[in-house]
């Protein structure tokens, strides 16, 4: 026999993993309890669920099946838990996480074997990737608890966290929710997916180790309808954070909505891997095998749709197919194995459905010849090619080993293929042409672009979608603002609380905006017949002789309400002092049409946005007295007061025309011989409604940002005092802005609103009025999970520059791509 020969017939023999010390560990501890208030506590059901091995399909532990019971009682110790957690200075807390990062790294094995028991996942995988990026983030997130005093001024925790955690990297996305909700002093309620909570019951051991305070990390093993609903649901979590699948989280933003819980959700992808002519096509092959046999397929952001240049598909087809023919499937515990089992026997024929439909659809299927063992839930690698880009294996998620393959012929083309989805989580370029690499990234609608690399994570780069994929990041610093709030906000929210406890008479879910109506009221009140400290303004004969009823500022031009009808303005005696037109869903329509054939904008330099805030700012400060006079008799406030309001506004936007060539994002430095961008970009079209407060400056607050990043909105003004927003018509005009980026529509704001948060074409709506209204626009947002920003429970002082301008608004505006970028040769 030659040395080729034995080559070609060389096999791998078995290399196992040892299961004993993970068997063990689950008998010792079997059958488990729940982890409340660092106790082990029998569930209040008595009942227990089973776990599957599913590379035997044989039972593995069981763990406890809680109830609403148990959630109560875990949100208890969460809250007691959170008046002292909440207040512990950062150092603390980062000794404690640092403990945690330790404690893994001590228990690494034990937890690399049990996922891979738990969850059927290659121990390659569980013990070179899962459990040290596991350790990473705690280490990472310990130093942002260490800096949150010094970098996150002004900021504090939102309060008890509940989270629900999916099947696919069960321990890892413990530690992306965990890690940073303990850096910013939150506590936690974590409900681990039914498949596979081992390991997150081991942490919950790993909790009791370090000496972490009771309370601060509660884990409630169960089923979704029984623990997932019920922690959705309860009045006392002040956030959810959820990754699993698009439905579930599209009914989880409907039953939170109009609550006050902020929220965070990672949701599924049909990620783009495309391929140039030019790229290196061996690495590409790599590159596939990562994408989308990694885990089996069952990541979110799996590279599942191979877009190949057209003169290259026939040679990368047959180079995968050899690949294919080699990846090896079985044990998750065998250490030479690349493919483990699925997770469960329903996902199992999850995917071997939309593969059925693949073929009745006329799509080509090829698998490798090799048979899947017999035992244990396995599906084999799977191609697809010939495949109708609408199609259902080409839109829907398949969650499996199953990559579909299509073609492309420009650059153009190969963007507007890996756009037509209706997710926006991942996306890997590859190409030996860095600026074509990098003109594509920013033109692909997806949360993290990896160029001649994939599936790379780490704690410094924010990961997280765009459009159906979900809203909020994890990672990075961004990662952090989704677990903390501004001060005074969670000042207000304690207020309202206390108040709400001793019976004052604020009901519990509406009382934030009774107050914020009271104080309008209380306000306007002092207002009339208002004199302040400036002169007496008489603003009855300072109306404008000639009649100026304004229509609507859509793409540009003032146009007439598609409805023929007008609203009346009046002041607050209840003079009428003009009127407005009616706008109606078609208005509303036209101006987002506008608003998207404006998208260039975006594109466009910073400086250019910066020069055209500033001028906006000069037409203004030549209309000052005009734009006073108007607030005057509008609102009743006394001249000065309006005076005050209109140069605030000035300065407003001047701030954001300097933000708009600063807020650039950063270039993070992950343990990898490269670099990851991660840039702020503009969401793209945004429905707004202002307050009624200061009816100029709330305008301005909420225009200025949003265009200073680069998107285009649909306004609604106030509809208590819409002239000050009509009359920046000429303002805008005047001012090179151009056409379509600002769109204004006068009418009531909850119907328009409706409509807005409605439209699938609206990336995301902004809704600072009632409560209900802010309920209705999260309900309905749910539709295209566009992202939301609602004023629910806090009065916002829009003349203070901590609540009313700032990077919160300039958060609101951008969603951070991370685009990864390994060199050397
Ligand atoms: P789900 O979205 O149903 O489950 C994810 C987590 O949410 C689990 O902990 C689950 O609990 C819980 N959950 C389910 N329904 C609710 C609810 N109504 N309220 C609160 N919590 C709930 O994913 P599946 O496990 O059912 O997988 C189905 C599909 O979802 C997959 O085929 C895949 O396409 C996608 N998916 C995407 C993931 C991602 O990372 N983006 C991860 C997992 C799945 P329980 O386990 O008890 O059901």
């Amino acid at each position: 026999m030659n040395i080729m020969e034995i080559f070609d017939t060389m096999e791998y023999g078995p290399a196992p993993e040892a299961a004993n010390p993970g068997l063990a560990w689950i008998q010792e501890h079997q059958p488990f309890g729940l982890f409340i208030n660092n106790k082990w506590v029998k569930p209040a059901s008595k009942q227990y669920i089973e776990s599957i091995n599913p590379s035997t399909s044989k039972p593995l532990a069981r763990v406890a099946a809680a109830n609403s019971a148990d959630v109560d009682k875990a949100v208890k110790a969460a809250r007691r838990a959170f008046e002292s957690w909440g207040k512990t200075p950062g150092h603390v807390r980062a000794r404690y996480m640092y403990a945690i990062a330790r404690h893994i790294q001590k228990h690494s094995r034990l937890l690399a074997v049990l996922e891979s028991l738990d969850n059927g996942k290659t121990i390659r995988e569980t013990r070179d990737i899962d459990i040290p990026l596991v350790a990473r983030h705690f280490y990472y997130y310990a130093g942002w608890a260490q800096l949150m005093e010094q970098e996150m001024p002004g900021f504090a925790p939102a309060g008890v966290v509940g989270q629900i955690i999916p099947w696919n990297f069960p321990l890892l996305m413990l530690a992306w929710k965990i890690a940073p909700a303990l850096a910013m002093g939150n506590t936690v309620v974590l409900k681990p997916a039914r498949y596979t909570s081992l390991t997150a019951l081991k942490f919950a051991e790993i909790m009791q180790e370090v000496g972490l305070p009771p309370g601060v990390v509660n884990i409630l093993t169960g089923e979704a309808s029984q623990v997932g609903e019920a922690l959705v649901r309860h009045s006392d979590v002040n956030k959810i954070a959820f990754t699993g699948s698009t439905d579930v989280g599209r009914s989880i933003r409907r039953a939170t909505a109009g609550s006050g819980k902020k929220l965070s959700l990672e949701l599924g992808g049909k990620s783009p891997f495309i391929v140039f002519d030019d790229a290196d096509l061996d690495s590409v092959v790599e590159g596939v095998v990562d994408a989308i046999w990694f885990n089996q397929g069952q990541v979110c952001c799996a590279g599942s749709r191979l877009l190949m240049q057209e003169n290259i598909a026939d040679r990368l087809i047959a180079k995968l197919r050899t690949r294919m023919e080699h990846l090896r499937i079985g044990d998750s515990l065998d250490k030479a194995v690349d493919i483990g089992a699925i997770v469960s026997p329903g996902q199992l024929k999850e995917i071997q459905r939309l593969v059925n439909q693949g073929v009745e659809e006329g799509a080509e299927m090829w698998q490798p010849s090799w048979a899947c063992p017999t035992e244990g839930y396995f599906f084999p690698p799977t191609l697809f090619t010939n495949v109708s880009p609408a199609t259902t294996i080409a839109q829907v998620e398949i969650f499996g080993p199953v990559l579909v393959a299509m073609t492309f012929r420009t650059p153009e083309e190969a963007v507007a293929l890996a756009n037509n989805t209706r997710y926006g989580l991942a996306a890997s370029v590859w190409s030996d042409n860095i600026n074509l690499a990098l003109d594509i990234a920013p033109k692909i609608k997806a949360g993290s672009v990896w160029i001649n690399c994939t599936n790379l994570f780490d704690a410094s780069s924010g990961f997280g979608g765009y459009r159906e994929s979900g809203f909020g990041r994890e990672g990075g610093k961004e990662g952090l603002y989704e677990y903390a709030r501004p001060a005074w906000e969670a000042k207000a929210a304690q207020e309202l609380h206390i108040a709400k406890d001793s019976g004052n008479g604020v009901p519990p879910s509406n009382g934030p905006i009774l107050a914020e109506q009271q104080e309008e009221g209380e306000e306007a009140e002092e207002r009339e017949g208002d004199s302040d400290n400036g002169r007496v303004y008489d603003y009855h004969s300072a109306l404008p002789a000639i009649d100026r009823t304004p229509k609507m500022f859509i793409g540009g031009k003032q146009v007439r309400p598609d409805s023929g009808y007008s609203r009346e303005v009046y002041d607050r005696q209840g003079h009428v002092i003009g009127q407005v037109g009616e706008g109606n869903r078609k208005d509303i329509r036209n101006a987002v049409e506008a608003a998207h054939a404006a998208a260039g904008w975006a594109s466009g330099a910073a400086h250019t946005r910066a020069q055209i805030l500033y001028y906006i700012a000069e037409n203004l400060s030549a209309r000052e007295d005009e734009f006073a006079r108007r607030i005057v008799q509008q609102t009743g406030a006394g001249h000065a007061e309006a005076a005050n309001e209109v140069q605030a506004a000035i300065s407003r936007l001047f701030s954001y025309a300097a933000w708009a060539d600063k807020y650039e994002g950063v270039v993070h430095r992950p343990p990898l011989r490269g670099a990851v961008l991660a840039l702020p970009e503009a969401i793209g079209a945004i429905g707004m409604a202002c307050p009624d407060k200061y009816p100029l400056l709330g305008f301005i607050s909420l225009v200025a940002p949003a265009i200073a990043m680069g998107n285009t909105i649909v306004v609604i003004p106030s509809p208590q005092s819409p002239l000050s927003a009509t009359d920046c018509y000429q303002v805008l005009e005047t001012s090179d802005l151009p056409a379509g980026v600002v769109n204004i529509v006068t009418g009531d704001r909850d119907t328009l609103s409706q409509v807005l948060a409605d439209h699938d074409d609206v990336d995301s709506m902004w809704y600072f009025g009632p409560l209900e209204g802010c309920q209705r626009v999260e309900l309905a947002s749910a539709g295209n999970m566009k992202r939301t920003w609602v004023s629910y429970g806090h009065t916002r002082d829009w003349l203070n520059t901590v609540q009313g301008e700032g990077q919160e608004f300039l958060r609101e505006s951008t969603q951070v791509k991370n685009i990864w970028i390994p060199y050397g040769e």
